[in-house]
């Protein structure tokens, strides 16, 4: 049976894959022609509410708050499917999706879902299908909870994501060791940003990345120096 993925990438991996500088904000309604992304997180201290069900497959995310230009404190206010001008919110969107979704019994949105592990550590939860929604009071407010079931399209698209095969070749145990080990730090200037897992020796001479010795965290610039030295 399809289970969710647990694939882990450092931040500057995540934006790569996307083709992105920077991933802004957490709902990205048809970040390109063939899906959306969403940014979840489970910690006690995250923002918003977002969890994986018991059944491992589905997903329930919390729609976002008012933007902090329209209001005091967007924690009170009802979570908003358009802004004051009308214009439809990210909310807005995804909610209409669900909408067409159910009254044309057309193919659901298609989300990609990434969950933040820790600073700078994110994990690839995999495609999904974006199903339903529901508003829920939290005790002050609206809010928006969206239900994403994880989609069986996902191989197909996979195959399409070049940017990713490479990094992919590391598990994800590694991962996590390597980002302990190293403590988040590039490990030849200490920089805590744009990270990636870097292989001692390139696959194409051999280099295997089976072992958390043979990778180890760069940032971009002495990334780049080392390609630099190689050619
Ligand atoms: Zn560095």
């Amino acid at each position: 049976m399809a289970k969710i993925l647990d694939d882990i990438l450092s931040y500057r991996e995540m934006c790569d894959a996307e083709n992105t500088q920077t991933m802004q904000r957490g709902m990205n309604f048809r970040m390109n022609l063939a899906y959306s992304v969403v940014l979840m997180s489970q910690k006690t201290n995250a923002p918003y509410s977002d969890k994986i069900y018991p059944d491992g497959i589905t997903v329930e995310y919390e729609g976002h708050d008012l933007p902090k230009n329209y209001s005091e404190n967007p924690k009170l206010e009802n979570q908003p499917e358009k802004l004051p001008s009308g214009k439809l919110t990210q909310n807005g969107y995804f909610i209409r999706a669900v909408e067409e979704y159910k009254k044309n019994k057309s193919r659901p949105e298609l989300v990609k879902i990434y969950e933040k592990i820790h600073e700078g550590v994110w994990s690839l939860k995999g495609y999904f299908d974006l199903i339903d929604y529901k508003v829920v009071n939290d005790g002050r407010r609206n809010v928006f909870r969206y239900i994403l079931k994880l989609s069986e399209k996902e191989e197909n698209l996979d195959n399409q994501n070049l940017i990713l095969n490479h990094t992919r070749l590391i598990p994800s145990e590694v991962k996590r060791e390597v980002w302990k080990r190293d403590q988040g730090k590039c490990v030849l200037c200490g920089e805590s940003k744009n990270l990636h897992f870097d292989h001692d020796l390139p696959f194409s001479k051999g280099g295997t990345s089976l072992l958390a010795v043979n990778v180890r965290l760069l940032c971009a610039k002495c990334n780049l120096r080392k390609s630099d030295k190689i050619e």
